[in-house]
């Protein structure tokens, strides 16, 4: 089988990124694959349902600003260049496939965990990035029952 090539690394910038990102970076390295990192800032409507009464966008930006500064540093501190971080504004699962295809990764790395309530019934973004994925597609187990090596 062939190596991958370029594989794109999608975050969420929560703590469980360190490990999904751990998970590619090895394989980068076995693979001597050019490792790409996502972030998707997800617009206030759609976590809000769009209804909102007031004017975001004050608050819209400073998210923007927020989450530029911590994919900055993330992104340093696992060595991945300017060139090949991806900043985009809307819904993470399309934006994600979407990076990818313009980047022509033939790999998506994502977290996968259970959900609870509401979310759960919604599904999760690895699911969403799975489902017309245009290439392939590794969820790495993070979270409370990641199994545990023996
Ligand atoms: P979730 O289903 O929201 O728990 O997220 C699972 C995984 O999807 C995360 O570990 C990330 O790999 C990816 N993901 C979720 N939200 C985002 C986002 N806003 N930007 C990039 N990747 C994301």
């Amino acid at each position: 089988m062939n190596a991958y090539r370029r594989i794109m690394l999608a975050v969420d910038l929560t703590e469980e990124s360190q490990p999904v990102a751990d998970r590619a970076l090895a394989l980068a390295a076995a693979s001597g694959a050019a490792l790409h990192v996502v972030h998707v800032i997800e617009p206030l409507s759609l976590a809000y349902g769009g209804d909102v009464p007031m004017d975001l966008s004050a608050v819209q930006n400073q998210i923007h600003e927020q989450a530029r500064s911590h994919l900055a540093e993330f992104a340093d501190a696992i060595g991945i260049p300017e060139a090949r971080r991806h900043l985009i504004f809307g819904r993470p699962e399309n934006e994600i496939q979407r990076a990818a295809e313009a980047n022509k990764a033939d790999l998506i790395v994502v977290g996968s965990h259970g959900r609870h309530g509401l979310a759960l019934l919604l599904g999760s973004t690895a699911n969403g990035v799975l489902h017309g994925a245009p290439c392939d597609v590794l969820a790495v187990r993070v979270g409370q029952d990641t199994p545990k090596a023996h």
